[in-house]
């Protein structure tokens, strides 16, 4: 670099004071194949050579011998592309609080489709690494598994301040692996060094595990991860799939991630969907009303995703802003949907419609439908009915049970239950409930 700052001092093109100030400092700062890089104090300096930028590449190739696209880059930005002090910022922060306060235990509503992963959760952070270890949350995604392994960090936080907790995207670790493999003469930033910072924790919270690519960095981890069992820290690993479908991590990894205890998340029943919905809105300050009636419809339509779920619902205050209905019911809800596969709705389709049907099809009166009665006639023309009823209406079963003798919802739900079931297993069932589908046009 020296012999072509000399040839363009030599070139006259520049004037001494301009060549001193601007010029002089600058430095090559890395080949990299067929680029050069020219790192410059400031702005003026990348102009000025900028300008010229033909001939600086023209004395570069004299004085190296072969060509190359020289690129001007600032000092201040040199430091950003030096592996040592990436890796030295991303080791100072392993251990900083990333969590988001809003993913708390009291915020995550439990139910039956993840009860045992939030029980685990919690056991996990009383009594570390003493028999959960690892633990190992899996299940689809947008179904709370981010929000647990924060809910760890919060409630870590809260009762047990001196616990050290670290919070990590799995890939993040093998950049930072790989990263020290690099870096192994920098004093502070060899694999050792690397290994020993995460050694330093308690918790080592694994965030998509299923990320985590095959690499050269994975002996390492392998290495690293077994010490820390070995010393009781508690790890806990998500994963969008079940552990032992896990690609690209070794076998002898994933046997190890199976020795621990391995909880399934999954999509929220009804009653949990809803009540999730009623937590995110107590969580939004906003000022217009929804209908009960709202929530059992998105609840329905959305609970095989918790992220869906909530989307639905800032979509809809969203349009509420936009469109100000006064109060968000089940009318508006559907419009704001109507872009979705939503429910069919007939409109000569009606609950009273299919009870009718289904009364003429027995022989029995609308008062017997709706009775106490368990006869198998009777019960087997009610369960049919609310069967077609949520089938073809989606209806909640609260609105159902309404129209049945004020039956609850849960009953309304095993009659729903029930007719599901005979049909696969009676044909007469079968026929009768298609008979009757006929019958209203909706077969
Ligand atoms: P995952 O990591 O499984 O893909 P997240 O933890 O990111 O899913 O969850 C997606 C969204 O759903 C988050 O906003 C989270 O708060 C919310 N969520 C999921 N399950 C629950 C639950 N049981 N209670 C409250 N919120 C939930
Ligand atoms: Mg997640």
């Amino acid at each position: 670099w020296d012999a072509v700052l000399g040839q363009m001092k030599e070139s006259g093109l520049y004037d001494d004071v301009i060549y001193t100030t601007y010029i002089q400092p600058s430095k090559l700062f890395r080949i990299s194949g067929d680029v050069a890089l020219i790192s410059v104090p400031n702005n003026i300096s990348s102009s000025i050579i900028s300008g010229n930028l033909e001939q600086w590449s023209r004395c570069f190739a004299q004085a190296t011998g072969s060509d190359h696209t020289l690129q001007i880059i600032l000092n201040k930005d040199v430091e950003k592309l030096m592996p040592s002090t990436v890796l030295k910022k991303q080791t100072d922060s392993l251990f900083e609080d990333r969590f988001n306060k809003l993913y708390t235990f009291d915020n995550f509503v439990v139910g039956k489709s993840n009860r045992e992963a939030y029980a685990a959760a919690i056991a996990c952070c009383n009594y570390p690494g003493q028999f959960n270890n690892p633990l190992m949350i899996y299940g689809n995604s947008g179904l709370g598994k981010t929000h647990l392994l924060h809910a760890i960090g919060n409630y870590l936080k809260e009762n047990q301040p001196e616990a050290r907790v670290i919070y990590i995207y799995s890939e993040d670790i093998v950049t930072l692996l790989i990263e020290a493999m690099k870096s192994k003469n920098v004093p502070g930033n060899s694999v050792e060094d690397i290994k020993a910072r995460f050694m330093e924790c308690d918790f080592l919270l694994i965030d998509d595990i299923q990320r985590m690519k095959q690499s050269a960095s994975q002996e390492i981890f392998f290495n690293l991860y077994n010490k820390l069992i070995a010393e009781n820290k508690q790890i806990i690993i998500t994963s969008d799939i079940h552990p032992s479908e896990l690609k690209g991590i070794e076998n002898r990894l994933i046997s190890r991630f199976l020795s621990g205890l391995k909880v399934r998340v999954g999509s929220p029943e009804f009653e949990t969907a809803k009540a999730i919905l009623k937590k995110k809105i107590e969580g939004r300050n906003e000022t217009i009303m929804i209908e009960d009636e709202v929530l059992d419809f998105i609840a329905t339509k959305f609970s095989s995703d918790v992220r869906k779920l909530e989307g639905s619902l800032n979509e809809l205050f969203f349009k509420a802003i936009l469109e100000n209905p006064g109060i968000i019911d089940l009318k508006f809800a559907q419009s704001v949907f109507s872009d979705e596969p939503i429910p069919v709705v007939e409109d000569d389709l009606s609950i009273g419609k299919i009870k009718s049907c289904v009364c003429e099809y027995y022989g029995l009166t609308k008062n017997q439908i709706e009775s106490k009665s368990r006869t198998k006639q009777i019960s087997n023309a009610r369960h049919i009915a609310v069967y077609i009823c949520r089938k073809h209406l989606q209806v909640p079963f609260v609105k159902i049970g309404l129209s049945f003798g004020n039956r609850d919802h849960s009953t309304i739900m095993s009659s729903y239950e029930k007719a599901k079931k005979m049909i696969k297993q009676d044909p007469l069932f079968k026929t009768a409930v298609e008979q009757i589908e006929t019958k209203l046009g909706i077969r």
